[in-house]
């Protein structure tokens, strides 16, 4: 006699339940075919065709596979496998399709037709969980086109402050809300798109690592404990811009070697983080606007970008603030001006420990080499976290490389990570209420 969830699901997993590899990959191919540009790289912006135009696609293969599909205001779409009563909440698993500038195939999809797989599996081999699987598909994950990520998770979690949808503009000064409008989308429809907690079981997300760790170790999963939130600063050093053949040395107020001066040491207390097993923090100054910026002049005015990530706030917090005062002393020392700028400042965001397990259990039961580890960039699971559990695989990235056209997921790792989703659904959605 069955007694427990767990015998229940013994026999309702027949070891034969294998997504379909070439399926995957072939739905993979036919979203990457889609924004495909020179070099092999990827261009799906956030609300331009082409990113319309793969998540027609997307909603395309979802009714074909037969799943209940809904699409929010915003454009987030949801393919629904039914199970359970009606009220049972919900397993959601995962990602987006937006792609960066000239970006690369896997970000993003890997996580969507991972799900889409999973569910299929499921379905044909009529495997009823006691509870709804939905595969979601996130809108504006990316920043590159509004400087706004995560638009569509964060919208689901309620996140959003309407006043930053109204800030956000391209590259091209064309406004966010503006190009909403022109899809009949209002700012104040958008408030009702906040998911109900008790209607999501749990959130899974299959994600590229986008980092090199995973195949430096050579293991084939990552479980991820945490996503690491940054703090973003400008900093502004304002000298004198002089000639530079008649300005003695002592007399200069150059502004970019105070900078050269900060970055050097933000390097420095950032290798020092690094080495702490616990309060891990990375930093990065990746741009400068100089002023003249001319080969003849002294530099007079320095703008630099500053981002510092950790897992952990308050190592994070430490670094922030050691950096601001470092640029205080430096200034002092050289008698220019500074002035700081917050951009911003995010909590990292801890994901679920009880899903964690469930993940390690199935690369054990299976003898997947994997990893425990944070996740140093940003994902839809951040937002997600906020109104449910989350977890995250991750496959790895070769030689760690993503957002670029060179990034690269081999195909046998990309059906592996869609496999440990699809077992991971299927444990999660036994769990008790
Ligand atoms: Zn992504």
């Amino acid at each position: 006699m069955i007694s427990t969830r767990q015998e229940q699901r013994a026999n309702l997993f027949p070891a034969s339940l294998a997504i379909n590899k070439k399926r995957l990959l072939n739905d993979l191919n036919a979203i990457s075919r889609i924004g495909l540009g020179e070099h092999g790289s990827m261009t799906r912006l956030v609300f331009s065709i082409k990113e319309l135009r793969s998540r027609q696609l997307l909603i395309h293969l979802m009714t074909q596979a037969g799943l209940k599909v809904h699409v929010d205001r915003i454009g987030n779409i949801f393919g629904r496998l039914n199970g359970g009563g009606p009220k049972a909440p919900a397993v959601i698993a995962g990602s987006h399709l937006d792609s960066v500038l000239h970006g690369g195939k896997f970000d993003g999809p890997v996580g969507v037709v991972g799900a889409l797989e999973a569910v299929r599996t499921l379905k044909e081999n009529k495997v009823g969980l006691p509870c709804p699987i939905e595969v979601a598909c996130f809108v504006g994950e990316e920043s590159s086109r509004f400087g706004f990520s995560t638009l569509g998770s964060s919208l689901l979690a309620g996140q959003v402050r309407m006043e930053d949808l109204a800030n956000a503009v391209d590259a091209h000064g064309t406004k966010l809300e503006d190009v909403l409008a022109s899809m009949g989308i209002y700012r104040d429809t958008l408030a009702s798109l906040k998911r109900d907690p008790a209607t999501v079981k749990a959130y899974l997300e299959l994600h590229i690592e986008q980092g090199p760790i995973l195949e430096a170790k050579k293991k084939k999963i990552g479980i991820v404990t945490a996503i690491a939130a940054p703090t973003r600063l400008k900093v502004i050093f304002t000298g004198q811009a002089d000639h530079s053949g008649t300005t003695p040395m002592e007399m200069r107020k150059d502004a970019l070697v105070a900078a050269a001066q900060l970055i050097g040491y933000i390097e420095e207390i950032c290798r020092e983080y690094s080495k702490m097993e616990q309060g891990r923090v990375v930093g990065t100054v990746g741009a400068m606007k100089i002023e003249p910026g001319v080969i003849n002049a002294i530099p007079g005015k320095v703008e630099l970008s500053v981002d510092i990530r950790s897992i952990a706030a308050k190592a994070k917090d430490r670094v922030a603030a050691m950096v601001k005062r470092r640029a205080r002393e430096i200034a002092k020392q050289r008698g220019i001006a500074l002035e700081i700028l917050p951009i911003r400042a995010e909590h990292p965001v801890p994901l679920d420990e009880s899903l964690l397990p469930v993940i390690r259990e199935i690369c054990e039961e299976k003898n997947i080499p994997y990893e425990i580890m944070p996740s140093g960039a940003g994902h839809d699971a951040m937002q997600m976290a906020k109104i449910a559990r989350a977890g995250m695989i991750f496959i790895p990235s070769k030689k760690g490389i993503s957002h670029s056209p060179l990034e690269w997921t081999a195909p046998e790792d990309i059906c592996l990570g869609a496999q440990v989703l699809l077992e991971t659904i299927v444990k999660v959605a036994y769990e008790k209420n």
